[in-house]
Order: C-alpha cells, then structure tokens, then sequence
C-alpha cells in the first residue's frame, strides 16, 4: 500500500543556540547565538543536482531521478554534487521535494513563537522549486512577528519576497564560496558572481542583505582570490553598496579538499592533539616545527588556530565573523544587533553531553539550566 505524505515545514527549536551558551565567571549563562530556531523548506539540497536538465527530470518527477537515471548518475559519479565544504553532508542528500506550510506548521508557530526563525540550516532554500513554500513560511513570520535569517546561494530577485523580507525586518544571506568547490549549484547557474548580483538588486530594493563569505582565513587574500573566492567583489559591494561582508572559516574536514584549498594532506595542516603533557600517538615529532593553522576540537572537526593578517585586519576594523579562531569564539548576531560583536574563551561555552540511547542532545547538567540570563553589558565587557 503507498501512502501519500505530506511533507511538512516543521520548526525545530534546536539550533546553534543551544551550543553556544558561555557561562561567565560569575556562573550566570548566556545564550550566545540567535539562531535557536530552524525550518527547512526542501526535504534534501537540491545542490546536489547537477545542471539544468536534471533539475527538470527532479521537478517533474516529484523531486526525484527516474529510476534509469538513477543507476545511470550513479555509475558516472554525479549523483551527488553538493558543495565539498557542505557541513550537513551526513544529513540532507537524497530526493528534494518542496516541504510544504501547513496547519502543522502554524501549530509549530503557535508553540514556539520563535524571535528569529533561520530558513536553511541544512538545505538550500532560495531555488525556485521551493518558493511558494518560503513564501507561505515568511508570511507566517509575518504573522508571529518573527525576523526570519535566509541563508542561500540560489535565491533570484523577487519582488514578493523583497516585499515580506522588508515587512518581517528580515535578514538575506548570501553564501559565497569558490565555483570549483560548488559544482552542483554553479552548474545550474548559481555562480558567486551571479549571487552577488542578486544581492545587491536585494540591497538596493531596501532589504537587509548580507554576505557571508566561506573561505580559509589561515591564507592571505590575495591566495584565496586564486583559489576562486571572489573577496575583491565582495569588499568592493559592501563597499559601493553597503552590503555587510561577514567571515565564516572554511571547514577543511577531508583530504581532498585540504589538498584543493591547501597543497597539502589534512594530517599536515592540522596540529597535533596534546592530552595533558602527552602528544597524540604517532606524531612524528621531527615535522612538529611545520607550521599548522588548523587544529581539531572535541567533535573531530577542524578549526583555525591562527588567522591570516589580512583578515585579522578586517576583524580589528570591525568584520563580523561566526565561529572560533584558536582559543576565542566569535559571533556577530548574524548582522541583527547592527554592530555588536561577542569574542569570548572557548573554554567558557557550557558543554553540552549526549543521550547514549538516541543520540539526542540534552542540556545538561541540571543545575545550570536553571540560570536564566539577560544580557548585563557590565556583566559583558566584550560585547562592544
Ligand atoms: S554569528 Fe552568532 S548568531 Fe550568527 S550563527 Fe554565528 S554564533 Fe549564531
């Protein structure tokens, strides 16, 4: 028997939020991260699509490949196409079907009442595929008074959503990368450049548009121009256009995109483990003077440990940046507190422990989640 099912928006109040909260010496804590809330509006990314043609096959085909074409794309390897550095890999690969707004997800709403709503944690939102469905979304968000926090690389100008991203004091971020490191959604059109262009039609309609720039912040900008990053264009549109240029590091998480980015295999740029006064097995204590930018945190994934000049300097004058560089966490409130900034030790984030059975996270231990904080600038001296 099949069943038709409707795949629903849902809000998952689980969001970066929940990790990053930075107990102060004093013990109060404090939610870091605005993004406490998710939606998706495509079931899987549609990035992983490769070219024009195929995005047709998947739309007619209720998001999916003919079962042919299936066994074809897979023997030639392009079945899966989405961009190399993708956090979400483990997570949002397989048919991409529009979700759909439902009497569910205004449930969800009515439950929440999230303060900011993020559209495209783990798959991409702004493809036309999905734009009735982001429409519905952001009109709920009109509707609960929700600033919504649009991450894309594939959203074209339209007028309807300009209108609702101005009426929800909304947020478009424009994701930009390398074109050789996004195959899938360069090869339906979506190249860096064509995304700036779209941002700053948005930027100059009057809506809040953003770029946040994906890049390795170990090298220099000029070497990461080489290897495709368009940093000139980007500086030059906040620039001429205001459009507010923020930093994410690059994830160098397998060796074949260390080898792209870097030269290098991911065992040479990344530092050695050190467990109290012992190194990590096996290192090799004669190439310990090799200089190695990258290091790696508790859940085995990289992190910079010493930031080029060049984009130390842009920090120091004030360049919003998400994430950690060697002992500090950075957060810019993704651009919606105008230009606060929150630099603090990474030992100071609560750490969060895990359910065995289900994997699924808690905040935990108890007796700090009773602690309740409200944002005390003299409490926050980092906060500028
Ligand atoms: S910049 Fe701050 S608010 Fe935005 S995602 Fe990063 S940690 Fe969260």
């Amino acid at each position: 028997m099949k069943f038709n099912m409707v795949l629903h928006v849902k809000l998952s109040n689980y969001g970066k939020s929940d990790f990053l909260i930075w107990r102060h010496p004093d013990g109060t804590e404090e939610k870091v991260c605005v993004q406490g809330t998710n939606a998706e509006v495509a079931e899987n990314c549609i990035a992983q699509v490769y070219g024009l043609d195929r995005v047709q096959e998947v739309i007619e085909n209720k998001g999916r490949y003919t079962k042919e074409n299936l066994s074809l794309y897979r023997s030639e390897g392009t079945l899966d196409m989405r961009c190399f550095y993708c956090s979400q890999r483990r997570v949002n690969w397989g048919p991409t079907p529009p979700r759909q707004v439902t009497k569910k997800t205004k449930d969800d709403f009515e439950r929440i009442r999230p303060k900011t709503l993020r559209i495209g944690k783990n798959t991409e939102p702004g493809h036309p595929y999905y734009r009735e469905s982001l429409l519905c979304l952001m009109a709920l968000c009109a509707e609960y008074e929700t600033q919504a926090i649009i991450t894309t690389k594939m959203l074209e100008f339209d007028g309807r959503l300009l209108e609702i991203v101005k009426e929800t004091d909304s947020v478009i971020q424009y994701s930009f990368g390398s074109d050789q490191l996004e195959s899938g959604a360069v090869s339906q059109g979506f190249t860096n450049l064509w995304r700036l262009e779209q941002a700053i039609r948005y930027q100059e309609a009057g809506a809040h548009t953003t770029s946040i720039i994906v890049c390795d912040l170990a090298q220099s900008i000029d070497q990461n121009i080489a290897l495709g990053f368009p940093l000139e264009e980007i500086i030059e549109a906040e620039r001429k256009y205001g459009i507010t240029k923020r930093l994410l590091p690059l994830r160098i998480n397998s060796d074949k995109l260390s080898m792209i980015i870097t030269g290098k295999p991911l065992r040479d740029i990344v530092a050695p483990t050190q467990y109290g006064n012992e190194m990590q097995e096996g290192f090799d204590f004669e190439v310990q003077e090799i200089p190695r930018p990258y290091g790696r945190r508790g859940n085995n994934e990289t992190y910079i440990r010493e930031v080029h000049p060049d984009f130390q300097e842009m920090i120091d004058d004030g360049t919003g940046i998400c994430g950690r560089i060697g002992d500090l966490e950075y957060c810019d409130k993704c651009d919606l507190e105008g230009d606060t900034r929150v630099i603090f030790p990474v030992d100071e984030i609560v750490k969060v422990e895990y359910e065995k059975d289900n994997k699924r996270r808690r905040r935990a231990p108890k007796e700090q989640t009773k602690l309740r904080f409200t944002y005390p600038e003299e409490k926050n001296p980092e906060v500028s």
